[in-house]
């Protein structure tokens, strides 16, 4: 059993409140209309959240990853998409923390930490996404920096975010290719700058009211200054270890995701009488309550559990491999489940039910899809358990 600290319990009353207030009220009617929640973002950059991961030193909050992963569950029982503008934003502050010159840390993480800055993660790209070394976008040297040519896909905080970590080939022998990719503070410029755009926004099942873009790049400048840690071919590494607390963060999401569609189902079930009771008395209904509510619990504690080792500082891929897969596979099966319990109702979008269904695939994919998430799982157990 898992019992939050006092500071933990405060931080999470208070971001409860602020869904209640602010989120959930609206969060439905911005959905179906795909609206960007401009209002809602204010009010997550008042509370500091966009620098929850950003040491005190440089104007964040310093929050333990277990407390951001209580955080993002609370957001994410609201509206799921809410964690997109601060989930690679924050594994964007995690690189440049860890890997990043002291002067990319000073010019860079204060912005980011108020959320003046709003980050992403630029990585993949139309033809490499879980094979991410397949990258074409390229990186040359010139006098004072270097030219970036090609195009990324999926970029989530592509239109209003301004500051990201790009991955390119500086290197394109390297063999295996990613010893040639290196990592990129980039900045939008003017909207006038063609050699940075914002190519389109993609329409998606859902996780709607954030962007997820496509962006080009056509010899955009990129000064020396802002390689990541000034240091070249090392980008893949950094980017990756970086994932882990993407993969803390995507697991976090399917812990509220779920509970928001176990809640709204635990509800529906004691009021609709089919039968002369409530369906919450049918043995068929207990036993979906009872599958869900036991697999939120399990998943929650396999997200603490990761959260806590990177806590400690320790390398995590197996723990937040095992934490993503279950906690997201446990929100997509949670997603159904309540909308059976819902019977028809759950079908309409009158209610909240047809949304998690459809935002839950989404964090089977993302992140690393969670076929992925087997691979390192095995590779990390193979490497616990060797041959005798
Ligand atoms: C809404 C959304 C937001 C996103 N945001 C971002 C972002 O901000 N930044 C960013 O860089 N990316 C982002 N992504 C991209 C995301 O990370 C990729 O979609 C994901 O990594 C999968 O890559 P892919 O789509 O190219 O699928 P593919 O790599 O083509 O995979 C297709 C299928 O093959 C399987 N597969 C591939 N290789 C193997 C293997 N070796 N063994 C077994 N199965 C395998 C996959 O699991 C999957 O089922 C986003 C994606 C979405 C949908």
């Amino acid at each position: 059993m898992f019992t939050p600290d006092k500071v933990q319990q405060h931080i999470v009353a208070s971001i409860r409140e602020f869904v209640a207030r602010h989120v959930i009220p609206v969060a439905a009617d911005l959905e179906h209309k795909d609206e960007y929640p401009h209002e809602i973002i204010n009010g997550m950059k008042d509370l500091g959240l966009f620098g929850c991961n950003v040491p005190e030193a440089y104007g964040g909050l310093g929050l333990s990853y277990t407390t951001f992963a209580m955080i993002i569950e609370e957001l994410s029982r609201g509206w799921m998409s809410l964690v997109g503008p601060i989930g690679t934003h924050s594994v964007i502050c995690d690189i440049i923390n860890r890997f990043g010159t002291n002067e990319q840390k000073q010019h860079y993480l204060p912005g980011l930490a108020s959320g003046e800055r709003r980050g992403g993660l630029a990585l993949s790209e139309s033809d490499a996404g879980t094979d991410v070394q397949r990258l074409r976008t390229t990186a040359k040297r010139v006098e004072g920096g270097y030219v970036i040519n090609g195009s990324k896909m999926w970029i989530t905080n592509g239109r209003y975010g301004n500051t990201f970590i790009l991955a390119a080939k500086t290197d394109t022998e390297a063999d295996p290719p990613h010893k040639g990719i290196s990592a990129f503070i980039i900045e939008k410029g003017a909207s006038e700058d063609r050699s940075f755009q914002v190519v389109r926004d993609l329409d998606k099942l859902g996780y709607k009211g954030v962007e997820t873009c496509e962006l080009y790049f056509d010899h955009f400048f990129v000064p020396e200054a802002n390689l990541l840690g000034g240091l070249e071919n090392k980008g893949f590494k950094h980017v990756m270890t970086g994932l882990e607390s993407e993969r803390i963060n995507v697991a976090a999401r399917g812990v509220g995701l779920a509970r928001a569609a176990f809640e709204d189902a635990i509800q529906y079930a004691q009021q609709r009488e089919t039968f002369g009771k409530p369906i919450s008395q049918h043995q068929t209904i207990q036993i979906m309550l009872a599958e869900m509510g036991t697999k939120i619990e399990a998943a929650r504690l396999l997200t603490y559990s990761a959260a806590e080792k990177k806590d400690r500082g320790e390398r995590c891929d197996l723990e937040a491999g095992m934490a993503k897969l279950f906690a997201t596979e446990t929100a997509q099966e949670v997603a159904w489940t309540a909308m059976r319990v819902h019977g028809g109702a759950g079908y309409a979008k009158d209610l909240n039910v047809e949304r998690y269904y459809r935002d839950a695939p989404l964090l089977v994919i993302g992140g690393g899809t969670n076929e992925l998430q087997k691979l390192i799982i095995a590779k990390g157990l193979l490497a616990k358990y060797p041959a005798k």
